[in-house]
């Protein structure tokens, strides 16, 4: 039900590769909490030239706030989790983006969303990955940046014969 999602990443070129696990893992939470309130957590993987791979993800703590319309990611256990990913790798695995769910069947990223990414990839100053869980589709998409403009694509699925692991073999 849930395989790898690879995809292209932005006018620089590069795969964007969302592990199974990970899609799986945030879907099936959404699911579980759709009835209500948005959730959401963060995205870790690592760089890998110009791909990027995420490999694993938060779910929602027990200090988030959460409500119909709104996730808000304000349990420090994220950032805890991520710096833990971070050390245990060398530096290698780290946090790389953000996910959440909306209440509709196919979502879009609201004006709030998009103000937000902006703002944690201007903090990050490299592109990173936003990913949104609606009750029949998921927005898997990235921000980047245009000379010093940060803009957000939406990831067009790759040729499905691509394996994601020949493409991060370096
Ligand atoms: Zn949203």
């Amino acid at each position: 039900m849930f395989s790898d999602f690879i995809g292209d990443f932005g006018p620089e070129g590069g795969y964007l590769l969302v592990r199974k696990p990970v899609l799986a893992q945030i879907g099936l939470q959404s699911r579980e909490i759709h009835s209500g309130n948005e959730t959401g957590g963060i995205l870790i993987g690592s760089y890998r030239g110009h791909h990027i791979d995420i490999t694993s993800s938060t779910v929602q703590q027990s200090k988030d706030v959460a409500s119909r319309f709104r996730f808000h990611r304000k349990d420090k256990n994220h950032h805890g989790i991520a710096m833990k990913a971070w050390e245990q790798s060398g530096g290698f695995q780290t946090y790389l983006g953000e996910w959440h769910s909306h209440p509709e069947a196919h979502p879009t990223p609201s004006g709030i969303d998009a103000s937000s990414w902006i703002r944690a990839t201007e903090a990050i100053g490299k592109k990173m990955v936003f990913i949104i869980v609606g009750r029949q589709s998921t927005w898997i998409g990235y921000t980047y940046f245009d000379r010093k403009k940060c803009m957000i694509g939406r990831s067009k699925p790759a040729k499905p014969f691509v394996a994601a692991d020949t493409l991060v073999q370096n």
